[in-house]
This record gives C-alpha cells, structure tokens and sequence, in this order.
C-alpha cells in the first residue's frame, strides 16, 4: 500500500564577510556569506530537516553534528543527498518540495533556476516539482537589518 507523508523545516544562519553565499547548492554574487560548521545553505539544511521530518528520522544536527570535523565546510548537498539515501533505506522518496527564503537582500530570483535544477538532481524529481519563493521581512527585526537569511520548507515524501 502506498503511502504520504509531509515534512517541514526551518533554518536561520548569520551573514559574515569573507564568506561565500550558498544557496540551494549555488553561489549567489553578494559582499557576504552565511556563516556556519558546513557551507550553512540554510535553504538546503531546511530541505534536509524537512525530509527527515516526513519520514520521522530526526533532524540535520543529529545526523551531522556541527561539533564533528568530518562535516567542517562540507558541501550541504552532499548532506543532502545521504538524507534521500537514508528514506531510501526505509523505503521513501521525495515526490515534491516547497520552499521560501526570507532575506533582506540580494535578490534570488534569477538564480532560482539553477537553483531547482541542483536540489531536483539529488531528490531524483523534477524541477517542477521544487518549489522556490523569496520574501524579506520588510526591514522588520534581525532577518530585516539583513543579519542573516531564513528558510523554510515543507515537502512530501512517498513510498518508493
Ligand atoms: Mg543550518
């Protein structure tokens, strides 16, 4: 019998020079970048959160401590894609995702292409079934002095 399940996630991460912006798996062009134990892709980590929330299998931090240098730097990809292989393993797949960042600025719109393609690629979907949106918080509160960049995500997962 088949069988749906739905996830959400939510991450925050601060922006500090000298580091690069990663998004969804892209380098955004900006002055600053997320600071954080991997390249802190705050939209990836949601997604990841998310996935393991459908399927009940605890959250990023239990899987990848941030504490552990084995995930120093690390590409969030690759953290996500050990999450679509650890659904695999109790029999889910992602069927589709919808996700919002919520940043000051830059604007994202434009890398919101290659953006699905790189999240579509690793959740074996296609890029129709990604979701992206941006919003700011309208100067309001930490998020809207641009301190840092939100995400948050809701996805389905099914059995595979
Ligand atoms: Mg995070």
């Amino acid at each position: 019998m088949s069988a749906t399940r739905v996830g959400i996630g939510i991450d925050f991460h601060r922006l500090q020079e000298g580091r690069e912006l990663i998004l969804g798996g892209v380098r955004v062009p900006y002055d600053k970048g997320l600071a954080g134990h991997s390249d802190a892709d705050v939209l990836t980590h949601a997604l990841c959160d998310a996935l393991l929330g459908a399927a009940a299998l605890g959250d990023i931090g239990t899987h990848f401590p941030d504490d552990d240098d084995a995930y120093r730097g690390i590409c969030s990809l690759t953290l996500l894609e050990r999450i679509v292989n650890l659904l695999a393993q109790v029999g889910f797949q992602p069927h589709n995702v919808d996700a919002v960042i919520i940043a000051e600025e830059p604007k994202l719109t434009a890398h919101f292409p290659a953006m699905r393609a790189q999240l579509a690629s690793i959740l074996h979907v296609s890029a129709d079934h990604i979701g992206l949106k941006a919003t700011t918080s309208e100067g309001m509160g930490a998020l809207g002095r641009s301190e840092g960049i939100g995400a948050m995500c809701v996805c389905l997962i099914e059995t595979a």
